[in-house]
């Protein structure tokens, strides 16, 4: 089957399609518009999503050399996310369905990170794990079956993602910080300094403690040197990257022993991040499981893995009707 994926969630207008489960395409139409307000404005993110959108599916269609008569289903993200953002994919998809008279596929986005896993070759093999991190969640997931999935510890507070944003804008870094903390952890020390690791029981984060440890932390200093940040900016992103990064692989060590999993995956956005890549991949290696790692353009928000996503239920023949409206909070299953 040819599945056109939609993805508009939050920032990203993304369009893609997949062949018979292969990704022929994957555009992504990043906006820019939020880096003067620090964050990602809802109300501006749905207006360019509507300018982006058309063109977006136009040039997935032709990247593939696919025509849109010979789309098969359209599989959409239904949530979570920003209302308005998803409002205008989901109507776009509906609009598209209808004209075409084509079945619709909701994909809740969480589950298809997850099942960004699926394109290409190096496949995990169920059950395993997974630590999905991304800007709004920190979740690690048993996933049984492509959508049979459990949340078996997730964050109390903060997500991964947001600690890095929010780390980053203390620093005085645009938004979004997280690559950016990333590209200067690259030249940083990541033992000089040291910032606490929360205590939280079963395989549930907090982060709140950590970025409030991390703001202290930098305020003190700067009270005693204005240049503080300026001249250690490098080793106080290895360090702040490095607490993140072994905060959340600690808690997926213990899982993936307590449970007694060797295919272990990350996804989500801070999955493009160097060092939990990185140390992720030592863990594995030490302890003799499978590692599996996105490649880096299906780590961020993008349509690729919602048409993934679409393919595995269009085989179960799983279809939404017109009636089908977007949903901010969305539970798996
Ligand atoms: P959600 O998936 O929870 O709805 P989202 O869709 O906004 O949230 P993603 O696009 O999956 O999130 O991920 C964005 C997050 O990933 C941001 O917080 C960003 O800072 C972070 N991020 C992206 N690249 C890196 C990197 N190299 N290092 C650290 N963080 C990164
Ligand atoms: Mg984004
Ligand atoms: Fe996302």
């Amino acid at each position: 089957p040819v599945i056109l994926g939609i993805e508009s969630s939050c920032d990203e207008t993304s369009a893609s399609v997949c062949v018979d489960g292969e990704i022929l395409s994957n555009v992504i139409a990043n906006q820019t518009i939020h880096e003067a307000y620090g964050g990602v404005v809802p109300e501006l993110a749905s207006r360019v999503h509507q300018q982006n959108i058309v063109p977006a599916v136009q040039q997935a269609l032709l990247n593939a050399k696919v025509n849109k008569n010979d789309i098969d289903a359209v599989a959409f993200t239904r949530g979570p996310g920003l209302l308005g953002s998803l409002l205008v994919g989901v109507s776009f998809a509906k609009a598209f369905a209808l004209a075409k008279n084509l079945p619709l596929i909701d994909i809740n986005h969480m589950q298809a990170h997850i099942l960004a896993h699926f394109i290409g070759d190096h496949k995990p093999t169920f059950p395993f794990l997974c630590l999905t991190v991304s800007g709004g969640h920190t979740q690690i997931v048993l996933v049984k079956d492509h959508f049979d999935m459990e949340i078996i510890g997730q964050t109390l507070d903060d997500a991964a993602g947001e600690a890095m944003d929010k780390t980053s804008k203390i620093l005085g870094l645009p938004y979004p910080g997280g690559p950016l903390i990333d590209k200067h952890a690259r030249s940083g020390n990541p033992d000089a300094y040291k910032f606490p690791e929360p205590q939280i029981p079963g395989y549930n984060f907090s982060f709140s403690g950590v970025k409030t440890a991390i703001l202290y932390f930098i305020r003190d200093n700067v009270a005693k040197n204005p240049n503080f940040i300026q001249e250690n900016l490098s080793d106080i992103c290895a360090s702040v990257e490095k607490r993140i990064a072994t905060i959340l692989l600690n808690k997926l060590k213990r899982a993936a022993e307590e449970y007694g999993i060797k295919d272990i995956a990350l996804a989500g956005g801070v999955s493009a991040n160097t060092g939990l890549r990185e140390g992720l991949t030592h863990l594995c290696a030490e302890k003799g499981w499978n590692c599996f790692i996105p490649k880096f353009e299906y780590c961020t928000d993008n349509a690729a893995m919602i048409a993934i996503a679409g393919y595995y239920k269009y085989l179960k023949g799983e279809f939404v009707g017109q009636d089908v409206a977007p949903l901010a909070r969305m539970p798996f299953g």
